[in-house]
């Protein structure tokens, strides 16, 4: 199902300075100083639209900085008033929401410990109820488009028009360089999902680590997201939280501007915009694709090991009947043909019994090292 919402296009947001959409500032509000002089630098990069600072904190431990509190609203206030940025911050219950309004806070985001708990968003949208602000829901925790879908839906009923999504990644139990898993498959269904509601990049809750930054903000331009929310510090390694992630002013500076926007492309642009929009997501679905078959190699060399272990042989064929059996029909089901099916699967076998090859005759017993 398609739904529709009657939002503003984010041309029409307030701030806006052009697409992409900038939201940028501290992970945390730490000090008065910290924040004005953030600000200051940030402001200097004319591009930027909002400036945001963390002003309560989740953490995942307690006993670490949980953010300075309503104090620092008075803060994001002068930033407003001396610099002209406006301002955005985390609300996570209607106290936070009541709070923020009280110091003008022009942009609140509902974070994705928050937007996991239909209860708390409840609570966020009757505190909501009528107030003319701009509200950004980060994806949960979990990749789960409905709860995602569900939370946009609970801020929309509030008659916020300007509602947008942030894209911030998926916690995962594997640890992979990335701190948070991308998984673009579901920002990009939650477009189809919702045509019109602005989707927003977070690269710094993505990627954990400055290094990746540059390349996870490049895909979502090429993705075609309408923003992205960039953490910034005066001095990153200083931080009270996410220090690894944050870049300076200047370092943001020299990132944006070696990110390439197709859009900016002269010959029939809105043709180009279209097919490379649509390439990039098929590329996401090629990586994801090739990364589930890497899964799917791995767990047949433990199969090989524990076979190699009890003496088992590596073909099975009643097993093999069963496995394309299912395929095929499940395949038609989805309007893939059999001969397609058929083909790919049986490719797919041949290079697990490979791998399971490999184990029963190099004598190895557990996984070998990567060379
Ligand atoms: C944040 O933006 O600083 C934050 C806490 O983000 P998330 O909810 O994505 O973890
Ligand atoms: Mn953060």
């Amino acid at each position: 199902m398609v739904l529709k919402y009657e939002s503003s296009p984010i041309k029409e947001w307030r701030g806006y300075k052009g697409k992409p959409f900038l939201i940028s500032g501290p992970c945390s509000a730490e000090t008065e100083e910290q924040v004005m002089e953030t600000a200051r630098q940030l402001a200097h990069l004319d591009a930027i639209s909002i400036f945001r600072a963390g002003i309560w904190k989740p953490r995942t431990r307690p006993n670490s900085f949980e953010g300075i509190g309503s104090e620092g609203l008075k803060w994001l206030r002068r930033v407003k008033q001396e610099t002209g940025l406006l301002v955005a911050t985390e609300v996570a219950n209607e106290k936070h929401v009541y709070e923020a309004l009280k110091y003008g806070v022009d942009l609140l985001w509902i974070g994705a410990r928050t937007s996991v708990n239909p209860f708390t968003v409840q609570e966020i949208s009757d505190a909501l109820n009528g107030v003319d602000v701009m509200v950004l829901v980060k994806n949960p925790i979990n990749p789960d488009l409905e709860l995602w879908i569900g939370a946009i839906e609970r801020i929309a009923r509030a008659g916020i028009t300007r509602i947008g999504a942030i894209h911030r990644g998926f916690s995962a139990y594997e640890k992979t360089v990335y701190r948070n898993q991308p998984n673009w498959q579901l920002p990009i269904e939650l477009r189809r999902r919702i045509p019109d509601i602005p989707i927003i990049c977070d690269p710094s809750h993505i990627a954990g680590a400055r290094q990746y930054l540059h390349e996870i903000s490049q895909k979502a331009m090429d993705l075609n997201f309408d923003g992205l929310m960039i953490e910034s510090h005066i001095d990153p390694s200083k931080a009270l939280s996410d220090a690894a992630q944050q870049l300076t002013p200047n370092d943001l500076k020299e990132l944006l501007s070696r990110l390439i926007y197709r859009n900016a492309n002269p010959s029939d642009p809105k043709l180009l915009d279209v097919l490379g929009e649509l390439r990039q997501q098929i590329d996401v679905f090629d990586d994801h694709l090739l990364d589930l078959l890497e899964k799917r190699m791995q767990v047949a060399e433990t199969i090989g090991r524990y076979k190699k272990e009890n003496n088992i042989t590596i073909l099975q064929s009643t097993r093999w009947e069963e496995i394309i059996n299912k395929v095929l029909s499940r395949g038609k089901a989805k309007s893939l043909s059999v001969e397609f099916v058929d083909t790919i699967f049986k490719a797919i076998h041949q290079e697990s019994i490979n791998h399971q090859m490999k184990i029963m005759n190099n004598g190895a017993t557990k996984p070998e090292k990567n060379k």
